[in-house]
């Protein structure tokens, strides 16, 4: 009787002890929904329809086009950036420059670059870097619908393509200015992306060169058209693109997306699309993904093709809620990362996973975390089918360095952990991965 009454109490005090991990798990999970969705609801319809119409007006943002002109060309687009950029006060505003001498077959006269920036400093881990970004060049094909890298000042007004992602990158830099944050933010509108990628390859060499640690790039580049050629409507559906594998970091980063995406508007699918780019097409995300750095791009559920490139590419054919609501599910996911902690260490100083099968059946994770204990909430794990295209649960570990899930295979599901501050946001999950087989030398002589 004594017996049983012990291991009452001994299940009990465990049961309790999980109890009090669940609630707090939950607790925190609603105030960082709390905090998003009052951050979101700041974004203006007005301010996306502005930027995009004033970028329209310039006529044309060729890389190569008008430089000195007041109201046409690149020059002036940019010049207009930079004194948006800096009417925001808390950031510090850069234009990033370059000469680029003329080379291949689409920069076909010696050129200025400049991709036009605004950094939100991080507080305490400003070391932290997270790349916002979005190209505000244009391009168009001439008159008789083939492209003529000469015909640099031929009509390009390019709304959608990529007016829409500068107008959303404009309104996150002015929302989140007014935050305090962990990490660093980038917000940058790119120059050349239509010659190549030229203006984010040179960025994205320069922060490798700098050794700088990029968490998260972030591209929006077209996300505001709904309506395609085919008639096809979709306005509730945001497509999200990262490389494989299944558990790279730009993958995960997607994932991050996706959960914060349903919880501060449920109305939105965050689609992810399970391969790094569209076919034939590039982004921005990629020259950084190129690097080593974790990166995705956003882009509309339905395009129309006819419009892209074109005259027709004008703020008549959007749909600026639509943006809007791209831009919402963004703005959450930088800002939460960006509040949160750093993410948790999942390897040791070889490289190898710290998961282990615990007593001999179980899954045994364990994690180093270099922050201070005490400025967080505890860790979160999280576990799926290696299958499962999401992570299918997760268990708030509290403040511990360690975590047991009885009788499980760790061969047969994936793992990760993620830090929680104390305003419940999230760090980006880190996962378990078998590190490559390295190639072995043996010692030997052929039998002949
Ligand atoms: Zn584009």
């Amino acid at each position: 009787m004594r017996k049983n009454v012990r291991w009452l109490l001994a299940l009990s005090l465990v049961l309790c002890f999980n109890l009090t991990l669940f609630l707090r798990g939950q607790e925190l999970e609603l105030k960082s929904t709390e905090f998003l969705k009052k951050a979101v609801a700041q974004v203006s319809e007005q301010n996306l329809a502005s930027t995009i119409k004033t970028l329209q007006s310039f006529k044309t943002r060729n890389l190569l086009s008008e430089q000195k002109a007041v109201n046409f060309g690149i020059g002036a687009a940019r010049r207009w950036l930079l004194k948006e950029f800096q009417k925001i006060s808390g950031l510090e505003v850069i234009d990033d420059g370059y000469l680029l001498p003329k080379q291949g077959g689409r920069i076909v006269k010696d050129t200025e670059l400049h991709n036009i920036m605004a950094i939100k400093r991080g507080k305490s881990q400003k070391e932290r870097i997270i790349i916002v970004n979005a190209h505000y060049d244009t391009i168009a094909v001439s008159k008789d619908g083939k492209f003529n890298y000469e015909d640099v000042n031929t009509e390009a007004p390019g709304a959608n393509d990529d007016a829409s992602g500068v107008a959303a990158v404009l309104e996150m830099a002015k929302i989140i200015a007014g935050y305090e944050t962990e990490a660093t933010i980038h917000f940058i509108a790119f120059a050349g992306e239509e010659q190549g990628l030229v203006g984010s390859t040179l960025y994205a060499q320069k922060m490798k060169q700098q050794g700088k640690n990029v968490e998260a790039v972030l591209t929006m580049d077209m996300i505001s058209n709904i309506k395609a050629g085919n008639g096809y409507i979709e306005s509730t559906r945001v497509r999200v693109f990262s490389e494989d594998p299944n558990d790279s970091p730009s993958r995960e980063l997607a994932r991050y997306v996706r959960r914060i995406g349903e919880m501060v508007l449920p109305a939105m699918e965050v689609d992810l699309i399970f391969r790094a780019d569209r076919f034939g097409r590039g982004g921005d995300h990629t020259p950084f993904v190129v690097e080593g750095y974790p990166g995705i791009r956003f882009t509309e559920a339905r395009e129309n093709y006819s419009n892209q490139h074109t005259t027709t590419d004008v703020f008549d054919n959007l749909s600026v809620p639509y943006c809007a609501d791209i831009t919402r599910i963004i703005l959450a996911s930088v800002l939460s990362l960006a509040c949160a902690p750093e993410a948790p260490v999942v390897t040791n100083e070889r490289g190898a996973p710290l998961l282990g099968r615990g007593q001999g059946y179980d899954a045994e994770l364990r994690w180093k975390w270099h922050g201070e204990m005490n400025k967080i909430a505890g860790f979160k794990v999280y576990v799926r089918d290696t299958k499962a295209p999401f992570w299918e649960r997760s268990y708030f570990a509290g403040k511990t360095d360690s975590f047991i899930l009885k009788n499980v295979s760790i061969d047969d599901l994936t793992f990760g952990v993620a830090a929680v501050g104390t305003n419940g946001l999230e760090s980006l999950v880190s996962v378990y991965r078998m590190p490559p087989r390295r190639r072995a030398e043996y010692v030997f002589q052929e039998i002949k």
